[in-house]
């Protein structure tokens, strides 16, 4: 158990997204995840102890049944930039989520989000860095 835990919500369950949501769960934290395909549940660990909302997380309703005005980090890590740019967009300047970090694959976008502060994690460079790194 972590000393102070948060209120995660975790927008989208694929690979990367549940490997995320089982590491912030298994730490103590809230976490909640989203993902308009319930199968994509089936990622998640059985050590994982949070709640599933499945739906449309670029709908408003979908995010205020994940309860995001309690949310203290969202992250939106599905393989769509325009989904996760809208989810973050939403949950940073119109909810006030203090921390949002978004997965983005065009690293063009990157200047986009940081300008509505938000973080980024762009799995095209951090790929790309890590080939060089072994090279
Ligand atoms: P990945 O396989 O890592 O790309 O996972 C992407 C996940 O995001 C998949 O499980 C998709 O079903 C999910 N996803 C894509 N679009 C949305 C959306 N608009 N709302 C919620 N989940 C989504």
């Amino acid at each position: 158990m972590v000393a102070s835990s948060w209120y995660v919500i975790v927008v989208g369950c694929g690979r990367l997204g549940a490997y995320v949501a089982n590491q912030l769960s298994l730490q103590g934290h809230d976490v909640v995840v989203v993902d308009i395909n319930k199968e994509a549940f089936g990622h998640l660990s059985h050590g994982f102890s949070g709640f599933l909302v499945e739906g449309d997380a670029t709908e408003l309703s979908v995010l205020k049944q994940a309860k995001i005005e309690q949310a203290n980090l969202v992250i939106a890590s599905t393989r769509r930039d325009n989904v996760n740019l809208m989810v973050a967009q939403v949950a940073k300047t119109i909810l006030g989520v203090p921390r949002v970090i978004a997965r983005v694959f065009n690293p063009e976008r990157e200047e986009t989000y940081q300008k509505l502060g938000v973080e980024t994690v762009c799995s095209t460079i951090v790929a790309g860095n890590s080939f060089l790194f072994l090279i």
